[in-house]
């Protein structure tokens, strides 16, 4: 079964595409938690950053240049954002396709709720 990010990368679910490579593809979040939420999604579906391998991090810093030059045409760069991958249960992952969150454009508060 493709994972509900496959299936936005392939355009069967649409969404705002900010940004697609063969690499990675950028939309923004359906339920944005701050003004700009987008997340930047391999397309290699890796299911969690459990499952990165070590012939992936080329991939995994691609993911980041991408994260801060979608930061900078956002114009969140200077005052600053945040950037998180969830894993598994305790990280709070809904969608098991890594996807790193470029979050911004507010200050975002604590780094991890009481
Ligand atoms: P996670 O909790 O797995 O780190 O993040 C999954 C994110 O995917 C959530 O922020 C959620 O709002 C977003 N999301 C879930 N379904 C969709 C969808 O169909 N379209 C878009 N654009 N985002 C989605």
């Amino acid at each position: 079964m493709p994972t509900l990010f496959e299936r936005i990368l392939n355009k069967e679910i649409p969404a705002t595409i900010v940004h697609q490579d063969e690499r990675v593809t950028a939309f923004r979040d359906i339920q944005p938690r701050a003004p700009v939420h987008i997340l930047v999604v391999p397309t290699k579906p890796i299911p969690t950053a459990n499952d990165i391998e070590d012939g992936d991090e080329a991939l995994i810093g691609h993911m980041f240049t991408v994260a801060r030059d979608l930061a900078r045409r956002e114009g969140i760069a200077e005052d600053g954002y945040r950037l998180i991958i969830n894993c598994n249960k305790h990280g709070g992952q809904e969608v098991y396709h890594l996807h790193l969150h470029l979050l911004g454009g507010k200050p975002l508060g604590p780094m991890v709720s009481a």
